[in-house]
């Protein structure tokens, strides 16, 4: 079974923006991207239903239409 959210500690969470909800972490943590599927680094993480999600695609997803280039 896939764990849904690794032990981040999330120091506080900003408003639900487009079905992804940006958090702030008490200290550096690291994941996996479920958008990028790229390792992730950061104090900053973002979840979408079931997904971890980092600061770049939260960004980019958070901007729909726009920058779209792949
Ligand atoms: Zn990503």
């Amino acid at each position: 079974m896939r764990q849904l959210l690794p032990p981040l500690t999330v120091l506080s969470s900003y408003p639900p923006s487009g079905g992804l909800q940006l958090h702030s972490l008490t200290e550096i943590s690291s994941y996996t991207c479920d958008f990028c599927l790229e390792y992730a680094e950061s104090a900053m993480v973002a979840t979408a239903a079931d997904a971890l999600v980092c600061p770049g695609c939260y960004a980019r997803a958070r901007v729909p239409g726009r920058g779209g280039r792949s």
